[in-house]
């Protein structure tokens, strides 16, 4: 199986784009096409049709939700994100790690920050 080195949960850093600069967390992640979708980063205009709104609006009636343009969070490509270290909180570049468990257990594969100064394990 393939493992991206980012997972829903992380927060990154994005590299570029109208955002570039800017921290999220992942909502999403999306294997197969190197994307992750990070919580409100990476917004896009979608032109939708009117349909009834799922939740009452704040006056607290039933409203229709006018067709037209909402806003979404997009996948981003993962060569555009870098992983924030939740040790030294500074993005990081990922490395994996091999680390070996008891015997009898099979090995278990942890991220670790890239950071000479750090070099913790992402994953506990
Ligand atoms: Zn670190």
């Amino acid at each position: 199986m393939k493992t991206m080195k980012i997972k829903k949960g992380d927060t990154v850093h994005i590299l570029s784009g109208k955002d570039r600069g800017k921290q999220g967390r992942v909502i999403e992640a999306r294997p197969k096409d190197k994307r992750v979708v990070v919580e409100n980063l990476n917004m896009i205009k979608r032109h939708t049709r009117p349909r009834p709104m799922s939740s009452p609006s704040r006056m607290g009636q039933q409203q229709l939700q006018p067709g037209g343009v909402i806003e979404k969070a997009a996948p981003i490509q993962l060569s555009n994100v870098m992983l924030v270290c939740p040790v030294c909180n500074r993005p990081t570049r990922v490395g994996i790690e091999v680390r070996d468990v008891k015997s009898g257990e099979s090995s278990r594969r942890v991220r670790v920050c890239k950071r000479d100064d750090c070099r913790e394990a992402i994953d506990k």
